[in-house]
């Protein structure tokens, strides 16, 4: 199975190897999509977890554990691509990168992949063509 999810962390946790151990010790393919790091405050992460469901769920009771925030993301962003004009707004406002232009067609692509469900592209496209689906 593989879920996104946002790690809250509280700035006495940021020096553990919280992530690491997910891989060495429970088996899980972790990806990284966004991360706001800082010693002096709460920090946070956007991470992408990927394992056998087993492996999936004892190492989400271990992050629960560690004293973390672990926030699972339960929409889903879709783009109609009969609406989309590939005006670019939207690639202007992903914090991720996961709308982006491509520099070979002159069109924006999406990278769904990498979407961490902001919503600032929902907000901005000018003919409503970005919707948040919920699970
Ligand atoms: S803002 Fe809307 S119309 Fe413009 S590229 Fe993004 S999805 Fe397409
Ligand atoms: S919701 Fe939109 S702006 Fe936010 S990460 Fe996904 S594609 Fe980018």
């Amino acid at each position: 199975m593989k879920r996104r999810f946002i790690l809250k962390f509280k700035r006495n946790t940021i020096d553990k190897p919280i992530v690491y151990k997910l891989a060495k010790d429970y088996h899980l393919v972790f990806n990284i999509l966004r991360a706001n790091i800082s010693p002096k405050a709460d920090s946070m992460m956007v991470l992408e977890i990927e394992g056998d469901e087993g492996d999936f769920r004892k190492g989400l009771e271990y992050l629960k554990g560690m004293n973390l925030d672990v926030e699972p993301i339960e929409q889903d962003v879709k783009r109609d691509e009969e609406k989309c004009v590939h005006c670019g707004v939207c690639a202007s406002v992903c914090p991720p990168n996961a709308l982006y232009v491509n520099k070979e067609t002159y069109r924006v692509d999406f990278d769904y992949e990498r979407c961490v469900a902001c919503e600032h592209c929902v907000k901005v496209c000018p003919v409503k063509a970005i919707h948040v689906y919920f699970d």
